[in-house]
């Protein structure tokens, strides 16, 4: 599902000058989900992670696993998120306001989506901090769900 995902960028990262590298570390194990949804999932957040990288953007998809089910991380080096966004980020509708970055279009609805996906396959999503700048965005879905 991530592959499948990625190529939808190939075009627009080659346009952008952008790098996207994997790093596959989940081990081969099921899990129960709508593969229709969750690969929406990861389109958004794969498309923001580029939309909201000035220029070259440089991504990285990464995926782990414990006992408990599998955690996918999506990194970018981009203009970050400030701790007062944060708080707001996943509500409908909400965009940051930031002259330069609202060249970028949007509705606001990428993430409140991704998150109500996420809690409806009883997982959740988490925003960090990237360093030295940029996002984290880290997707947990449970093999139980
Ligand atoms: P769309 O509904 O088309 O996805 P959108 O990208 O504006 O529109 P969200 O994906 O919900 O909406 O994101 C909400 C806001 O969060 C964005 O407008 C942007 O300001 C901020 N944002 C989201 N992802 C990132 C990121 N990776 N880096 C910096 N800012 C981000
Ligand atoms: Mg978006």
């Amino acid at each position: 599902l991530c592959l499948q995902t990625i190529r939808s960028f190939d075009l627009i990262l080659k346009d952008k000058n952008g790098v996207l590298t994997t790093q596959f570390d989940a081990k081969p194990s099921i899990i129960i989900a709508d593969a229709f949804h969750i690969g929406n999932v990861l389109f958004n957040l794969l498309d923001n992670a580029i939309k909201y990288s000035a220029e070259n953007p440089k991504i990285e998809l990464i995926t782990y696993s414990d006992r408990k089910g599998i955690y996918l991380e999506i990194k970018d080096q981009g203009i970050g998120i400030s701790d007062k966004d944060k708080k707001q980020i996943f509500d409908k509708f909400y965009r940051v306001t930031k002259g330069d970055l609202h060249d970028v279009k949007g509705y606001g609805l990428g993430l409140n989506y991704s998150k109500t996906m996420v809690h409806l396959h009883k997982g959740w999503i988490k925003l960090k901090n990237n360093t030295p700048h940029g996002s984290i965005f880290t997707i947990f879905l449970p093999f139980k769900p």
